[in-house]
């Protein structure tokens, strides 16, 4: 017996309260959220088809309807409650009905099976270290929920979906691994020969299973070009399901504003103003962040820190967005001329430039302005950081000069070891080899080499 349903102040949630047998049962229910194509072109969809689909069939990027903030009493007891319960509850809105609350609970327990500690490097500059997970990036958690949906959804699902993924570094790794062993999701990923680190090479070709590797004779673009193509070519979609698996999916999006309340969590002093600080390529991660102050996290701004790939900090200071070229960087994960996730960005404040410049500030940094960051860092703080940590760095630092009462986190993406050949010699020489790094190395790669889009095509239909 149904006897009391609220919908009040979270509009997509109903609570029933059962009365049974004099006992009182609450049970929470979701009800659809539903997604829209930020060219306004297509169909809104429902959560399960955008994390299928990736992208909207107009090329849009998928935006939710609402967004719904938690409440500043979430915020103010963020001590009693777990990193799981945290976890469950930013990501229960934007999920919605399509996955019972008992798996989506799971799936956000299995994502976040490793910690996300703070190190205070100098006073009141934290590093938020997002380096623990599997293949020690922060995309692992948003490529574990990304697989773990999948795989729910696919239960119903008789055909495979394929990933098709092109990788510059970190995302083929955080990709292979968490889709690893996942029923009716095969993975096929393009990385560019020569042009990834030997570690992060190892990391996608060394696993097998339902994760295969294609090397391609070109550069990270031509890659990325190729995987465009597949995604348009209908003698390829007519024959299977193709999705994506980098941040334009909301399932890979998402689920990384996770952090940025498990580091406010950890604050000791909640009285000053909070500022974070993210190395930004794509501007998927720092876009996660925004989600999260929508949803209520106390954030003063955002400083977008980055290399001399500044389409963004450029367009702040002159109010003209044009996209460039990448340019090559000892930072290359932020290697890109004109990120995919800006447009969520400008939406997430209202398309107003003002208010955007009043949330989002943004500076770039040289390599040489990098390397010494590294050296001071390493010197002067006892910290290892990797290039894109050390950018992060040079941003808040320079943010907390000029502000009173303040203190940051500078999102620390990937482990130093990843990026031994661009780090100085005497730090190099000082880190140990992880474990999750010990494992692969010396493991055997496996790839199969390609040149031409003709050839990738082949390979998927034959496959
Ligand atoms: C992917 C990546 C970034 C950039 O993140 P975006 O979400 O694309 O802005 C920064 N640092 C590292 C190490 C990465 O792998």
């Amino acid at each position: 017996m149904v006897n009391e349903r609220s919908r009040s102040e979270h509009r997509n949630l109903i609570n029933f309260t059962i009365k049974k047998n004099r006992f009182l049962y609450s049970l929470e229910y979701q009800v659809t959220m539903n997604y829209y194509s930020l060219n306004n072109k297509a169909p809104q969809t429902s959560f399960r088809d955008a994390v299928i689909k990736g992208l909207a069939p107009d090329k849009g990027l998928y935006f939710p309807e609402s967004i719904i903030p938690l409440g500043e009493d979430f915020f103010k007891n963020i001590d009693s409650y777990s990193n799981h319960e945290i976890g469950y509850e930013l990501i229960k809105q934007f999920v919605g009905d399509e996955i019972p609350v008992k798996n989506l609970k799971a799936i956000v327990a299995d994502t976040l099976q490793f910690d996300f500690p703070t190190i205070e490097v100098e006073k009141d500059i934290y590093s938020l270290e997002l380096f623990h997970g599997p293949t020690m990036a922060f995309k692992d958690v948003g490529a574990r929920f990304m697989a773990r949906c999948l795989s729910y959804f696919n239960q119903e699902n008789p055909n495979e979906v394929t990933v098709l993924v092109a990788t510059s570094g970190d995302t083929g790794g955080a990709v292979a691994s968490g889709f690893l062993g996942i029923k009716g999701v095969n993975v096929v990923i393009l990385y560019p020969s020569g042009k990834v680190s030997n570690i992060q090479e190892k990391q996608l070709t060394t696993l097998g299973q339902n994760i295969r590797a294609l090397e391609v004779h070109g550069v990270f673009d031509d890659c990325q070009a190729m995987v465009k193509k597949a995604f348009l070519d209908t003698s390829i979609t007519d024959s299977m399901q193709l999705t994506s698996a980098n941040s334009i999916n909301i399932a890979r999006w998402l689920p990384q504003m996770f952090y940025f309340v498990f580091a406010y969590k950890q604050l000791k002093d909640r009285s000053k103003k909070v500022v974070f600080s993210v190395p930004s390529g794509n501007y998927g991660n720092i876009c996660a962040g925004m989600m999260a102050q929508k949803l209520g996290l106390p954030v003063a701004f955002f400083v977008a820190s980055t290399n001399a790939n500044k389409v963004v900090t450029d367009y702040l200071d002159s109010g003209s967005y044009e996209p460039k070229p990448s340019v090559q960087t000892i930072s290359n994960a932020m290697d890109v001329g004109d990120p995919s996730n800006f447009i969520r960005i400008e939406k997430l404040h209202d398309n107003d430039f003002t208010k955007l410049k009043a949330n989002l500030h943004s500076y770039s940094y040289s390599d040489d302005d990098t390397r010494k960051a590294m050296l001071h860092l390493y010197n002067n703080c006892g910290y290892t950081a990797d290039p894109h940590g050390a950018i992060g760095y040079l941003g808040l630092k320079r943010e907390l000069s000029q502000l009173e009462n303040a203190q940051g986190f500078f999102l620390e993406t990937a482990h130093p070891v990843k990026f031994l050949p661009v780090m100085d010699k005497n730090i190099a020489a000082k880190i140990e080899i992880p474990k999750q790094i010990e494992a692969v190395i010396h493991k055997e790669k496996v790839a199969t080499e390609i040149s031409t889009y003709e050839e990738l095509k082949e390979y998927l239909l034959d496959s």
